[in-house]
C-alpha cells in the first residue's frame, strides 16, 4: 500500500525540481510529503533532463494514484551579463564599466550583455541592477548602437551569467524569445498542465503564447509571472488574459520599490480570488532551508501570512531544486499551513457574482454551494467537470470544506491540483446524475474523506449528458 500521502490542506505546495530533487526516489518522497505540483524551470537544464523528470512524475502518479501537476516555466526576456574572467570582477563605487553587445569574456574593459537593443533602449540616469540588485549601476552614456558606459553606484563581485534588471527602462525585447519558442516546442509534446511565462509586461504578451498552445491543441493553461512594474500597473487585464498568476517576488522586489511588495502580494491575491484564477506566491519562502534544517522566524511568518492572504499555492525554488533538505522543507511548510488553516479561516469575503457575467447563473450556483456548505456544516462539496470551470469557481468562493472533483480527464485533475481546496478523483462512469452522486459518495467514503452522517453538497449539471455548466445543488447525508 505504501505510505500515506499528505493532502489534507487547502493551500497547495509547488516545488521546483533541480539537481537536489530530480531522481525518482526524491520526487516520490516529495509527493508523499505533500507536493501538489512540480515546477520545471526552463532557465536551467536540458530538454533531456526535463523529459526524464516528466516521465518520473507521470510514473509516480500511476504508482501512488496521485494527480500531481506539472508547471513548465519559460525564461522569457530575462537579461544576463555574459561570462566573466576568472572568479568575476570586483567593482567599487565610482568605477566605470562598458557593456557591449558582442559576446566576450568580461573584464574591466568590456562586459557582454544579452540584450540586443540595450544601447538603444536605455537613457542616461537609468538604473541597471545586477545579481538580484546586489550591484547597482547607473547609465552614464550610450552610443545608441552597441556600447553603454555605466557608473558603479554600489559595488561587489560581478560574477558570470548573473541576472540583470532594468526597472527604469522600457525593454523592447519580444515576450517569447528564440529559446522560449524552442522550449515551447518541446513542452507542447508533453503532458504539462501549466505553462508560466516570465517577465510578462502586458496582457498582449499572453496572446502569442495562447495561440501557440491552441494551434497544437494542447490543454495546458497559462500562468503569468508578475515581476515587472508594467505588469503590476495592468494587473487586472493580465489576470483576465491568463488562467493563473505567479507573484514572482524574486525579480519583482528588484523591479519595484521593495517596500511595496507586501501590499502588491495582498492586492494581487484578492484580485485573483475575485476572477477565480489560482495564484501562487513564490520565492524565498523557506530560503534559509537551502542549507539549514529549520526555517527562520521570518520565513515561518511569511508562509503563514501567505496562507492568510488566501493564496492558492506557495512555491519553493532553490529550497527543493538545489537545497540540502528538500523533504524537510515540504514537511515544515505543511506543518505551518495546516496549523494556520486549523486556527484561522479565510472565509467571509465572498463577493456575489456579477449578474452581468455571461456565466452568472452557474456562478450563482457555485457561490451558493460555498455558502450552503457553511450554513449546514457540510464536510465536502462534490462536483463533476470536464472543463474544470466548476472547480475554479467553487474554490474562488473559498468554502469551509474541501472540494472533491470527479473527472474522466486525468490531465484536468492534475491541472486542478494547483487550486485551493480542490482534490481530484478519476471517474468515468457518467450514466445518470443519481448514480454519479452515489458513486462519488462511496469513493469519498472509501478514501476516508467523509463518513456516515456527514453532510455533503453535490453540484451537477442536468441533464448529465448535455455537459453544460453547473446548474444544480443537492444536499445529502452520507449513509
Ligand atoms: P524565477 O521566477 O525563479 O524564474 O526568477 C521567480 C521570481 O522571480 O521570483
Ligand atoms: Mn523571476
Amino acid at each position: 500500500m505504501g505510505m500515506e500521502i499528505v493532502d489534507k490542506q487547502f493551500t497547495k505546495i509547488v516545488a521546483t525540481v533541480g539537481p537536489a530533487s530530480s531522481s525518482y526516489e526524491v520526487l516520490k518522497d516529495l509527493v508523499r510529503a505533500g507536493v501538489n505540483l512540480f515546477r520545471l524551470n526552463f532557465s536551467h537544464g536540458t530538454h533531456a533532463d526535463h523529459n526524464r523528470v516528466i516521465d518520473h512524475i507521470l510514473a509516480i502518479n500511476k504508482e501512488c494514484k496521485t494527480h500531481v501537476g506539472i508547471l513548465a516555466d519559460l525564461q522569457g526576456p530575462k537579461l544576463r551579463v555574459g561570462k566573466m574572467k576568472g572568479e568575476g570582477l570586483l567593482i567599487k563605487p565610482g568605477d566605470v564599466l562598458t557593456f557591449v553587445q558582442e559576446e566576450c569574456i568580461g573584464d574591466q574593459d568590456r562586459i557582454y550583455m544579452s540584450y540586443e537593443g540595450f544601447a538603444k533602449d536605455v537613457v542616461p540616469g537609468e538604473r541597471v541592477l545586477v545579481d538580484d540588485g546586489k550591484i547597482v549601476l547607473e547609465v552614464q552614456s550610450t552610443n545608441q548602437v552597441d556600447e553603454v558606459k555605466l557608473k558603479v553606484m554600489f559595488g561587489g563581485l560581478l560574477q558570470s551569467n548573473k541576472g540583470v534588471n532594468l526597472p527604469d527602462t522600457s525593454v523592447t525585447l519580444p515576450s517569447l524569445t528564440v529559446k522560449d519558442k524552442e522550449d515551447l516546442d518541446f513542452i507542447l509534446t508533453k503532458e504539462v498542465n501549466w505553462i508560466a511565462l516570465s517577465f510578462v509586461r502586458s496582457p498582449d504578451d499572453l496572446v502569442d503564447l495562447r495561440e501557440r498552445i491552441e494551434t497544437r491543441n494542447h490543454p495546458a493553461k497559462i500562468i503569468a509571472k508578475i515581476e515587472k512594474p508594467e505588469a503590476v500597473k495592468q494587473i487586472d487585464q493580465i489576470i483576465r488574459q491568463s488562467n493563473g498568476i505567479m507573484i514572482a517576488r524574486g525579480d519583482l522586489a528588484v523591479e519595484v520599490p521593495m517596500e511595496g511588495l507586501p501590499i502588491i502580494q495582498k492586492d494581487i491575491i484578492n484580485l485573483c480570488i475575485q476572477w477565480a484564477r489560482p495564484v501562487i506566491v513564490a520565492t524565498q519562502m523557506m530560503e534559509s532551508m537551502i542549507t539549514n534544517p529549520t526555517p527562520t522566524r521570518a520565513e515561518i511568518t511569511d508562509v503563514a501570512n501567505a496562507v492568510l492572504d488566501g493564496a492558492d499555492a506557495l512555491m519553493l525554488s532553490g529550497e527543493t531544486a538545489v537545497g540540502m533538505h528538500p523533504t524537510k522543507v515540504i514537511n515544515a511548510m505543511n506543518a505551518i499551513i495546516s496549523e494556520v488553516e486549523k486556527r484561522y479561516s479565510i472565509q467571509g469575503r465572498r463577493p456575489f457574482p456579477s449578474p452581468k457575467s455571461s456565466t452568472f447563473l452557474s456562478d450563482a450556483v457555485c457561490f451558493n454551494a460555498a455558502k450552503l456548505a457553511e450554513e449546514v456544516g457540510a464536510k465536502a462539496i462534490v462536483g463533476m467537470t470536464t472543463s474544470g470551470y466548476t472547480a475554479f469557481k467553487v474554490s474562488s468562493f473559498r468554502p469551509a470544506c474541501k472540494i472533491y472533483i470527479f473527472s474522466e480527464q486525468t490531465m484536468m485533475l492534475a491541472t486542478l491540483n494547483l487550486v485551493w481546496g480542490v482534490h481530484g478523483y478519476y471517474y468515468n462512469k457518467f450514466t445518470t446524475t443519481d448514480d454519479t452522486i452515489n458513486d462519488s459518495m462511496n469513493i469519498l467514503k472509501e478514501h476516508g474523506r467523509v463518513k456516515e452522517g456527514d453532510v455533503i453538497i453535490n453540484t451537477a449539471s442536468m441533464p448529465l449528458h448535455a455537459r453544460q455548466r453547473t446548474n444544480m445543488l443537492k444536499v445529502s447525508v452520507v449513509d
